[in-house]
């Protein structure tokens, strides 16, 4: 009998669980802790964010589907990892904290780290919706609060203010400009959808170099029967639509009203806003680990970054000998072959966008993303090593490495059933590897993008399919990644 011990349901997470449920016999255990309830299908936040769901659309309660899967659930958050036992114990297990404050203690024979991002709002002064002046669509209550203030907006304009949106990252070294992108988008067309568009004016803040960098590197898109660079790709959407945009850009501080940034050149500058929605940093959930006598080996396990190490290379090397075999294909941990890190939980053996400094110093550059297809696609993964080392293989069966793997993306860019669009992007691999393809690092017949109202009902139905696959209904593990 083996138990498996999920941290985390969100996207990898609870795909790592379900996969680990249906290979393994009814013998074996798997557990799900995790600090909230509900399962968030976090890309369709953005529709929250501008008013068009509600948090009941993105979210289901876990209970109910663990419960009919068979898979314990633990309403906890992971606090510690003890992967030695204790002196009183050679079994490891993970110390959680339940929302009244008391501890639990999981034992585990597998442990998969699927916790994504803490949101690091506090790395900015005055960022973020609890304690400073902008919003967010990292979680479904953040978005409604967005799409709230949103309307209030709105309704200004309606009677004759101009309003001021600032949209983009809030920090210079976030991730996830993909995100943010989509809500700008989507808020620019909602604008013109509610007869205000003219009342508004929009700006993209961003630390990528070029616009479309998305922290990969940016991409040459396949478009029509012409190679377009996604920086060009982005200029055009956002030209097309009367958006403004600050690249190079690290937000240092927000006063209300007011964000002061500095840009890769030294300059620094400020911005008003009426409105903001800017994405925080990322960094791990902060887990410690604790070896048999109660010392902390954290650092053994982890990045400073919080971010957990695994199979990757993490030697310190120049930009120019960066290479895409640096990035992990199994995610086991280097130390201990019992434990796995999954989706955003990972620790990247370096950027994929060329770093930046300012003249002062600043880090100015996009964190690699590690966006849902690659997040499950490892989580599924990581099960079935898993299984088959339960079974009795010594070492992990499948790999996933971000370096082999491509990516789709349906970038909601406005959303309605006859006027709405989506750009739909490939890309393959995520991770640039100029040696298969010394060009652009990329398989060009296999990266590709396209705007259009196809898109967006590609997304609406991705939405439903996710959520029902999310269920675990029947037919579920048909449904792809
Ligand atoms: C607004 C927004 C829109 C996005 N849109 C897209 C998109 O269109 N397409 C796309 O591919 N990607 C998109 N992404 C990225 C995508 O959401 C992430 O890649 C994905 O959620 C990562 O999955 P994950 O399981 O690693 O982390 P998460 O989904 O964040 O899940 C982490 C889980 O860990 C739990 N947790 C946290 N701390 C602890 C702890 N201490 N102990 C136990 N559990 C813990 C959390 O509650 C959560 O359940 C978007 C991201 C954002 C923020």
């Amino acid at each position: 009998m083996s138990r498996i011990v999920v941290l985390g349901a969100g996207i990898s997470g609870h795909t790592a669980a379900a996969f680990a449920r249906s290979r393994l016999g009814g013998e074996h255990t798997v557990t799900v802790i995790s600090p909230r309830p509900d399962y968030n299908w976090v890309p369709s936040n953005i529709w929250v964010g501008v008013g068009l769901m509600t948090p009941a659309q993105v979210t289901l309660p876990l209970a109910p589907i663990y419960e009919r899967a068979g898979i314990e659930f633990v309403q906890a958050a992971a606090r510690e990892i003890h992967p030695d036992g204790d002196a009183d114990t050679t079994t490891p297990y993970v110390s959680a904290e339940r929302a009244d404050g008391s501890r639990t203690r999981i034992p585990y024979d597998f442990l998969i780290n699927a916790t994504g991002p803490a949101l690091r709002f506090d790395k900015t002064e005055g960022l973020g919706p609890d304690a400073g002046h902008t919003h967010s669509v990292c979680l479904p209550d953040h978005a409604a609060r967005a799409a709230a203030a949103l309307a209030e907006e709105v309704e200004r304009m309606r009677g004759g203010q101009r309003r001021r949106f600032l949209v983009g990252v809030g920090h210079g070294t976030c991730t996830c400009e993909g995100a943010a992108f989509e809500y700008i988008v989507n808020l620019e067309f909602e604008l013109r959808a509610r007869g205000v568009r003219d009342m508004a004016e929009i700006t993209w803040i961003t630390n990528e170099y070029e616009l479309g960098d998305f922290g990969m590197g940016g991409m040459h898109l396949r478009r029509g029967g012409y190679m377009i660079p996604s920086s060009v790709f982005n200029a055009s959407l956002f030209a097309e639509r009367g958006i403004d945009w600050i690249t190079r850009a690290h937000v240092s501080r927000i006063e209300a009203g007011c964000a002061h940034y500095e840009t890769l050149d030294g300059h620094e500058d400020q911005h008003e806003f009426d409105f903001a929605m800017l994405l925080p940093p990322f960094t791990g959930v902060g887990l410690q680990a604790i070896d048999r006598d109660g010392a902390e080996i954290t650092e053994r396990l982890f990045a400073p970054n919080g971010f957990m190490r695994v199979d990757a290379d993490y030697t310190a090397k120049p930009y120019e000998e960066w290479a895409a075999g640096d990035w992990p294909r199994t995610y086991q941990s280097p130390h201990y072959s019992n434990i796995f890190a999954a989706g955003i939980a990972f620790a990247p053996p370096h950027p994929i966008s060329a770093p930046h400094k300012s003249p002062n110093g600043t880090p100015i550059a996009p964190a690699p993303p590690r966006t849902g297809m690659p997040s499950a696609m490892i989580g599924k993964a990581v099960a079935g090593s898993i299984a088959d080392m339960i079974g009795g293989s010594p070492s992990p069966t499948h790999t996933a490495s971000m370096a082999e793997m491509g990516a789709a993306c349906v970038a909601s860019a406005g959303a309605n059933p006859f006027t709405g669009t989506a750009a739909s992007m490939t890309v393959y691999p995520i991770v640039p590897d100029y040696h298969r393809y010394p060009r652009y690092g990329r398989d060009q017949s296999r990266t590709f993008g396209e705007i259009g109202l196809a898109g967006h009902w590609i997304k609406i139905v991705l939405h439903h399919l996710f959520l029902y696959k999310a269920r675990l209904r029947p037919g579920w593990r048909l449904i792809p990644e």
